[in-house]
């Protein structure tokens, strides 16, 4: 007998085990079939090909799935790999295992690259939307278990694509399927591709662990035993390391040590019913101390994917801590197989139509019925025929890109980018040419033809396309095409508009500066923009009028503010310092004999303080000779009179000044207060500047959008004596944390 048949015979065997009422002979010509088809063909590891199908036959057998799947296993790589066709397959092993035949080929042909998250998430759904049957995913996921299991054969560059994809893709739907078995194992098995080097440390460091554990599980496990059965219990306990790759995530990605992982081992204890599972963990309890925040009752709340269990980690004797799992037998099926372990429910009900509709409604009502707790798990949790609205297709270079069902070329064209829609003449799907009404399908990949000379988009082009994306871009561009004749409608609308709040155009296009300030509030650069934007409905011509309304009353009002100030100005200067405001707000002073500065070297010229720092007596002051508006003083720590910025060409014009005796002549200076915002806040910054008797020129506070206030504030002071002991009493109000002087 050669390897292949003899191989077969332990496959049939284990049918036989599992099922005495398998219809053998059908599985023997599925064998037969496959076996001559694959022929000679080689697996890379030089044994016959025909031993991966069977090696898949086998896990699909360990699943204890149908019929039809073992069947399907057998000559999944048929269609692929031989010049059998699902026809061929039908008439021979029915429509349904060629269904499946053909499902298997589709996700085989899909092509992976490594991509960013949002990618593998949308590869993921494309792949669970693909199959149809959800044994068809079950069969690539035991396909991908054996090729994982016999990569050492394969390339390293083969090595690390494989594990990649198989930890980004297949994994996760193994988890979501509930598989949580197949799942370790491809994850452990993915790992040691992906970094060989951490899967040896975390092996190594766990046989150090556990050498030092000796007989930990035994013991544990027989205490546990023990203890239920004195209780009356019936249960089968069973102890384990956790898997490899759970272990690594902790110790890498929470960077944890051995030692620090609570649940470097689990037990199972298996019970009849759910009342058992409670009084189960009541002696765990009650003969161990239980660690506080890790119970978890996923009886009364079941994970999404359908997973059941009481979970807890408790410290054990030598105080090695480890986590207990306790389910019910149908749980632990479930927990185990997931959407497999239906399968094993239904045996003996061989009549019962299985993939069908009624399975898929199944598998929907176990994903949907779980109200999750924790919602980013339940986002990523998939349901099978969730993706009824979306199709899935891939660009040339492999992105897949999810588009509305019954998307054409168009919203492809669109969504890659508007450019790409607006000069397509033509699209491709799978290499063939295709119309552009042509509905997409999962897994097509589309190309879209473009040329510099299209003519753009066609008007039934937006009753063509299905996603809103392409319909907006689409009147985009129609908006563009237009835009003379947008403006113009737009102008006129926007004038009657103006009428309403009784501005007219002249008044605000008079002034340039006063325009670009209008029209800023509005977020246009230019009148035809606005125009445009009012012509083609993206700017109410309502709303562009009677933000400018508000913004022309807050000029104006600004301008009153500016007026009484000066008013305001002139009376509080009497005596000899006088501060006129000049056009551009600096404050001059004539040199007089206590005008309050000496310049060196210059007599009687005039004196302004500069409005950036506004200096008090006492501060360091430094001079400038400006042109035409005498010395300009600064603080010296103003940035304006910082030595280094000073330009080369000005160095003599920057003079040394200092304060004479200024008497009780009252100078400008300006505070800026940061201060937590409250009700009240801007009283009580009143209220002390009225305590210590300052003059007030103005006041402004502002909110800001994150709950904070900014207060500018004017003041008159005699010198920096009084203006510090301003800032201090400040400093004390309650919600205020930074007093600090303008500029400088
Ligand atoms: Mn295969």
């Amino acid at each position: 007998m050669d390897l292949a048949h003899e191989r077969y015979e332990y496959l049939e065997r284990d049918i036989l085990a599992a099922n005495p009422a398998a219809d053998i002979a059908r599985i023997r010509s599925a064998f037969e079939y496959a076996n001559s088809h694959h022929g000679p063909q080689l697996r890379k590891s030089g044994e016959p090909y025909i031993i991966h199908p069977i090696a898949v036959a086998e896990i699909i057998n360990e699943l204890e799935l149908d019929q039809d799947s073992i069947v399907a296993a057998l000559l999944h790589d048929c269609i692929e790999d031989t010049d059998s066709t699902h026809d061929d397959i039908a008439r021979l092993f029915g429509s349904q295992v060629a269904d499946l035949v053909e499902g298997v080929t589709k996700l085989t042909r899909m092509q992976y690259t490594s991509r960013e998250d949002e990618q593998m998430e949308n590869l993921r759904k494309m792949f669970m939307a693909m199959a149809k049957d959800v044994r068809v995913i079950l069969i690539k996921l035991c396909d991908r278990l054996h090729n994982m299991r016999t990569l050492q054969y394969q390339s390293d560059k083969k090595q690390k694509e494989k594990a990649l994809e198989t930890m980004e893709v297949y994994a996760p739907i193994a988890h979501r399927l509930g598989m949580q078995k197949l799942k370790w194992e491809l994850e452990d098995l993915s790992l040691e591709y992906l970094d060989p080097v951490g899967y040896h440390d975390v092996n190594e460091e766990l046989a150090q662990i556990t050498t030092q554990h000796a007989g930990f599980v035994d013991n544990m496990q027989a205490h546990i035993e023990e203890r239920l059965s004195a209780e009356g219990v019936q249960c089968r306990v069973y102890g384990r390391l956790k898997h490899i790759y759970s272990i690594y995530r902790k110790m890498y990605a929470q960077s944890k040590t051995l030692k620090e992982i609570f649940d470097l081992y689990a037990f199972r204890v298996i019970v009849e019913d759910i009342p058992a599972c409670y009084n189960v963990l009541g002696c765990i309890h009650d003969m161990f101390k239980p660690v506080l925040g890790r119970f978890k009752d996923y009886i009364g709340t079941p994970k999404p994917n359908g997973y059941q269990s009481l979970h807890t980690t408790v410290i054990g004797r030598e105080g090695i801590p480890f986590e207990v799992q306790i389910r019910t037998w149908q749980m632990h099926q479930t927990a185990e197989y997931g959407v497999a372990a239906h399968w094993k429910y239904k045996q003996g009900m061989a009549n019962e139509k299985l993939g069908t509709e009624r399975d898929f409604e199944w598998v929907r009502k176990l994903l949907e019925s779980q109200q999750d707790t924790d919602p980013d798990e339940f986002v990523r949790t998939l349901r099978v025929d969730m993706f009824a609205d979306e199709v899935f297709v891939f660009t040339p270079n492999g992105d897949v890109k999810s588009l509305p069902a019954g998307a054409t070329p168009i919203d492809f064209a669109y969504s890659i980018h508007s450019a790409i829609g607006n000069s397509m003449t033509g699209a491709r799907v799978n290499g063939r040419i295709v119309t552009f009404e042509t509905p997409l399908k999962n897994g097509d990949i589309v190309e879209i033809i473009t040329s510099k000379s299209a003519r753009g988009p066609s008007r039934d082009w937006m009753s063509i396309c299905k996603s809103n994306e392409a319909r907006n871009k689409i009147r985009q561009w129609f908006k563009k095409e237009r835009r003379e004749e947008n403006i113009a409608t737009g102008r006129s609308m926007f004038e009657s508009e103006l009428k309403h709040v009784g501005l007219s155009l002249a008044a605000i296009t008079a002034n340039s500066e006063l325009l670009d300030i209008l029209l800023k509030r509005v977020r246009c650069g230019q009148l035809d923009e606005l125009y445009a934007a009012i012509g083609y409905g993206g700017l109410s011509a309502q709303k562009a009028a009677s933000r400018m309304r508000e913004e022309m009353t807050r000029l104006g009002r600004l301008e009153r503010q500016r007026a009484e100030q000066e008013a305001l100005q002139s009376s509080l200067s009497s005596g000899e310092t006088v501060y006129p405001s000049t056009p551009k707000g600096s404050i001059l002073a004539p040199r007089r004999s206590n005008s309050g500065i000496i310049v060196a070297g210059l007599d009687n010229c005039m004196v302004k303080f500069s409005k950036c720092c506004t200096p008090v007596p006492g501060d360091p002051v430094v001079g400038f000779i400006t042109k035409g508006y005498g010395v300009s003083v600064h603080r010296q720590d103003c940035p304006n009179a910082d030595p280094a910025r000073r330009k080369p060409e000005e160095q003599g014009r920057w003079v040394s000044v200092s304060w004479a005796d200024t008497g009780d002549s009252a100078f400008r200076t300006s505070l800026e207060i940061s201060a937590k915002d409250r009700d009240g806040l801007a009283l009580d910054v009143a209220m002390a500047l009225s305590a210590q008797k300052v003059k007030v020129n103005n006041l402004s506070a502002r909110s800001q959008p994150d709950g904070y206030a900014m207060i500018n504030l004017e003041l008159a002071v005699k010198d920096q004596k009084e203006l510090t002991g301003v800032i201090n009493k400040l400093s004390q109000v309650s919600g205020v944390f930074l007093v600090k002087r303008a500029g400088g």
